[in-house]
C-alpha cells in the first residue's frame, strides 16, 4: 500500500496544527497592554501626588503671605509712635516677635514640601520614561505579532490549497481511519518508521513485524501506540 500521500497529508496537518496553536498564542497577546495600562496609572498617580501637594504648597504660601502683611502692619504702628502704653506696646512686641518666629517655621516647611515636590517631579518624570518605553515596546511587540500572524496565515493557506491536491489522491477509507487516528491519538495519525522504531513512541519492531510493514499490501499498525507506521 503506498502511503506517500497518506504521509504527505500527516505532515501538512501537523504543520497546519502548529500553525492554528501559534496562531491562537497570537492572539491571545494581541491588543493585551497591561503593562502600558500600570504605567499609566503610576503616572496618574504620581500626577494627582503632585496636585494635591502643590495644594498644600500653596497653603503654606498663602499662610506666609498672610502673617508678613500682619508683620508689616504691627510694625508700622509700632514705629508710628501711636501707642505709648507699655503694657499695649510690650503685647506688639510679643505679636511681633511671635509672627517672626510663626514666619521662619512656615518658610522651614515650605522649604521641606518645595524639596518634596522636586523629588515627587523627579518620580514623574521617571514614570513618564518607563511608561514611553513600555508602550513603545508593546507597538513593537504588537507589529511583530500581526506580522508573524500575517506570514501564519498565508502559509496555512499555502498548506491548505496542497492538502486539497493531496487529498484527492487517498482512497475515503483510509482518509476515515486517519481522520479516526488524529482525533484519538492527539493529531498524529502516521508516524514515520525510523531505523525499524515508531518515530512516535519508539517501540522497536521485531524481525516478524519488520517483515510485515516492509509488505505493500496492508496496512501496519505500531503495536504499541497504534498508529499507522510509513516507511519510506
Ligand atoms: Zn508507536
Amino acid at each position: 500500500m503506498n502511503l506517500t500521500n497518506l504521509f504527505e497529508l500527516q505532515t501538512i496537518d501537523t504543520q497546519l496544527d502548529a500553525f492554528r496553536t501559534e496562531m491562537a498564542a497570537i492572539d491571545s497577546k494581541i491588543g493585551q497592554n497591561g503593562a502600558v495600562q500600570s504605567a499609566n496609572q503610576v503616572v496618574a498617580s504620581i500626577h494627582n501626588e503632585i496636585e494635591t501637594h502643590q495644594m498644600k504648597l500653596n497653603l503654606t504660601m498663602d499662610e506666609i503671605e498672610r502673617q508678613r502683611i500682619k508683620l508689616a502692619q504691627s510694625d508700622s504702628t509700632l514705629y508710628s509712635g501711636k501707642i505709648r502704653n507699655p503694657k499695649e506696646l510690650q503685647d506688639l512686641q510679643q505679636e511681633i516677635s511671635y509672627l517672626k518666629k510663626s514666619i521662619a517655621d512656615l518658610e522651614d516647611n515650605q522649604l521641606n514640601q518645595m524639596i518634596e515636590m522636586e523629588e515627587l517631579q523627579n518620580k514623574m518624570e521617571q514614570a513618564k520614561q518607563s511608561l514611553n518605553g513600555i508602550a513603545s515596546q508593546f507597538e513593537t511587540d504588537q507589529s511583530q505579532l500581526s506580522a508573524r500572524k500575517e506570514s501564519l496565515q498565508a502559509n496555512s493557506e499555502r498548506l491548505l490549497r496542497k492538502r486539497e491536491v493531496v487529498l484527492v489522491s487517498i482512497e475515503s477509507d483510509l482518509l476515515t481511519r486517519y481522520d479516526g487516528l488524529r482525533k484519538r491519538k492527539n493529531g498524529l495519525a502516521v508516524a514515520a518508521l525510523d531505523n525499524d522504531s515508531c518515530s512516535a513512541c519508539g517501540t522497536q519492531l521485531t524481525p516478524s513485524e519488520r517483515q510485515e510493514v516492509h509488505q505493500p499490501s496492508k496496512l501496519f499498525f505500531c503495536p504499541t501506540c497504534g498508529r499507522i507506521l510509513y516507511h519510506k
